[in-house]
């Protein structure tokens, strides 16, 4: 969950007063760092994947399913062996947005090492069971993206009840008691996103419209003690949420890599983003919100309204008055710049930025993209601040820096490195939903990775027009979109440059001239994800690539067999041979005998949902619509395992160093 600093949160008008003084120190901070740091060359790569689960009870008896609200009584468990070890740990574990959530990611990144692919789903496999040792009878963590009842009754254990009238979120649907209890930090932020936007969020998902759900679909929300407001601000035929719950108390996958140098950064950065809602399609998990069916596949927008702060002045309701920017996304959405001088001419959307804080960027060095891309993330105020955190010595820390840095929720984020370690400049991967078994979270890590490898190594280049990326976005959320959509992508992956005369057009950076548009617009065409990922004409295909990749390089039969089972499982999904866990759901529901096609997935459908994802998560049954047959990676001690490959990497870069 990014930034986490202990203290007295201000409320928000406290908050508000010192936004500027938040901005004008972070750049500061950023300036320093930038300097320090921009010729950093670390000479190898990590990486390291994150993984949020959900602790869930099941009352087999009543055939009852509750989120278990103990995460600070599990995370204390789950974190003495770092606090007793803190160079030695196979795991690491922190807090997450709610009180049924904890975030688990390995002790330390993996390296460069093509045998560090054998120890990802060992390990993931391990933090389950560490979660597991740590709850109560019935109780098992899931890698679930979306509990399907969330805020539909009593979803919680204990059970609690929403307070509409008061509160942090003042939601119909769910409790405040369901947000982390052991920092200040998620409250804060749920009542300031509110308070800030002026109302509560408002977040409209389409329902699925089955033979017998109601038409229109409207909700009497007075039986939930809406005094009103929650009825206008619901559209028909959607299913209404109302807080920041519902988005960040969904679980995702994320992958953090670690460039060699800035530009390496900057560059990954770029082609990664393209990929983003094709990884988001593909990995879609939760068709189901609130105990009902909808017409979406993923949470993608679900988050983005759920922490969407923007008045009605920023978001074009009102004419600007009390504020500066008119803002198109919410701070939790696609990125909105590319950041590499490749991506230069690629970015065409109009990108709302701080013009004095590109000035002060400038002024201090920085190039124009990269101020760019900071005024940009810069445009937002800081949602949660802490008094003993207002005064900093800009030389040294980089809170302020961080606090609005890590409240931009994007696709993508470029990390500098912290002050003071050993870490370099990174790029973190955040789009993909996390899937119900360590194998299939596994494999989607490993190919990400693994296309990191090809691009850098082949010199790949995935770059399109961002306002493309920006419509596949609004695919990639559709119904089986991984199976059906059409994603505009790159014809030509292996033109390193970008069009010769589009190149002037970039002081304004937007492409200015028609003919230099129709140029780009020639590069890229509309493809499945089955094209994107096994080849069309003369795009080779990104699985075949990583294949070509996996045979060109060093790599020892057992690794390599690893890792074409994952490679295998992705490419059965992206052909669709295998279902998405979304289409997955979808099918278990409307299968199931207590649905009535009306669209609402009960408790007892809920359970023996809940149910199956438990064995599925245990490795108990097989699924072979969802997941190949396979054998699971087991490393018989992860501590060892991961001290033997940090010696051979040692000795790998003694050996690089030695000329050999
Ligand atoms: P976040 O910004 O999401 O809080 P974290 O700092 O928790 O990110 O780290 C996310 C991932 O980055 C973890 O998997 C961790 O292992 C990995 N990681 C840690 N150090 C590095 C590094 N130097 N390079 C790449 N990944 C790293
Ligand atoms: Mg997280
Ligand atoms: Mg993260």
């Amino acid at each position: 969950m990014g930034l986490l600093t202990e203290g007295t949160a201000l409320s928000w008008e406290e908050t508000k007063k010192q936004a500027d003084h938040v901005r004008k120190h972070g750049i500061q901070q950023f300036l320093y760092q930038y300097h320090k740091l921009k010729d950093l060359c670390n000479e190898c790569l990590y990486w390291g994947d994150e993984v949020e689960y959900m602790l869930v009870k099941l009352d087999r008896a009543n055939k009852q399913c509750r989120l278990v609200l103990k995460a600070q009584q599990v995370l204390k468990k789950l974190q003495k062996r770092e606090q007793e070890f803190p160079n030695d740990h196979p795991s690491t574990w922190r807090p997450e947005y709610a009180e049924y959530m904890v975030e688990g990611t390995p002790g330390k990144p993996y390296g460069g090492l093509m045998a560090h692919f054998n120890l990802v789903e060992a390990n993931m496999k391990l933090r389950r069971e560490e979660i597991q040792n740590c709850l109560g009878a019935n109780e098992v963590p899931l890698s679930l993206t979306v509990f399907p009842r969330i805020g539909a009754g009593i979803f919680t254990e204990p059970a609690l009840k929403p307070t509409p009238q008061k509160g942090y979120s003042q939601s119909l649907f769910f409790p405040d008691g369901a947000i982390n209890q052991g920092h200040p930090r998620f409250h804060t932020l749920t009542r300031n996103i509110r308070e800030r936007r002026g109302k509560k969020v408002a977040i409209q998902i389409p329902v699925f419209k089955d033979e017998n759900t109601q038409s229109p679909f409207v909700e009497d929300l007075s039986q939930y003690g809406d005094d009103g407001t929650s009825q206008n601000a619901a559209l028909p035929d959607h299913v209404y949420l109302d807080c920041m719950g519902f988005g960040m108390g969904a679980s995702c996958l994320q992958v953090t890599f670690q460039a060699c140098n800035i530009n390496e950064g900057r560059e990954l950065y770029d082609q990664l983003a393209p990929l983003c809602p094709i990884l988001l399609a593909l990995s879609a998990a939760s068709p189901v919100y609130r105990g009902y069916l909808t017409d979406i596949d993923n949470r993608w927008t679900v988050i983005a309204q759920s922490v969407d702060d923007r008045t009605d002045e920023e978001r074009g309701l009102k004419p600007l008055k009390e504020n500066r920017f008119r803002i198109n996304k919410s701070r939790y959405d696609s990125i909105s710049s590319y950041l590499s001088p490749q991506g230069r001419c690629y970015n065409d959307i109009p990108l709302t930025y701080d013009k004095e804080i590109f000035e002060e960027l400038k002024k201090g060095g920085v190039d124009d993209l990269l101020s760019r891309h900071v005024a940009h993330l810069f445009i937002r105020d800081p949602i949660s601040l802490f008094s003993e955190k207002i005064q900093q010595n800009d030389e040294e820390d980089t809170d302020h820096f961080e606090n609005i840095q890590s409240t931009n929720w994007q696709t993508m984020r470029f990390k500098p490195p912290p002050p003071n370690s050993t870490i370099g400049w990174r790029v973190e991967f955040r789009p993909m939903e996390v899937q119900l078994s360590d194998f299939e979270n596994a494999a989607y890590v490993t190919f990400i990775v693994l296309l990191t490898r090809v691009i850098l190594s082949y010199r790949l280049n995935f770059i399109i027009p961002i306002s493309k990326v920006d419509e596949n976005m609004k695919t990639a959320f559709k119904p089986d979109a991984a199976l059906s959509g059409k994603f505009y992508f790159k014809k030509d992956v292996f033109t390193e440059s970008t069009p010769p005369e589009a190149t002037e057009c970039c002081e304004t950076m937007m492409c200015c001239s028609k003919k230099k548009c129709e140029k780009i617009d020639d590069e890229y065409t509309l493809m499945t994800i089955d094209e994107i990922f096994h080849g069309k004409a003369d795009f080779p295909g990104l699985i075949p690539l990583i294949k070509q990749y996996i045979s060109n390089i060093e790599c020892d039969v057992d690794t390599q067999c690893t890792v074409l089972q994952y490679l295998n499982l992705i490419s059965k999904r992206a052909s669709g041979e295998l279902n998405t866990t979304a289409r997955w759901i979808r099918n278990f529901v409307t299968a199931h005998p207590d649905y009535k096609k009306d669209s609402v997935v009960s408790e007892t459908i809920c359970f023996d949902l809940m149910e199956k994802c438990e064995k599925i998560s245990k490795n108990e049954i097989e699924v072979p619509e969802l997941i190949i047959p396979h054998t699971t990676k087991t490393v018989d001690n992860i501590p060892d395992a991961i001290r033997t490959l940090y010696k051979n990497l040692e000795k790998k870069k003694g050996q690089t160093a030695n000329g050999h």
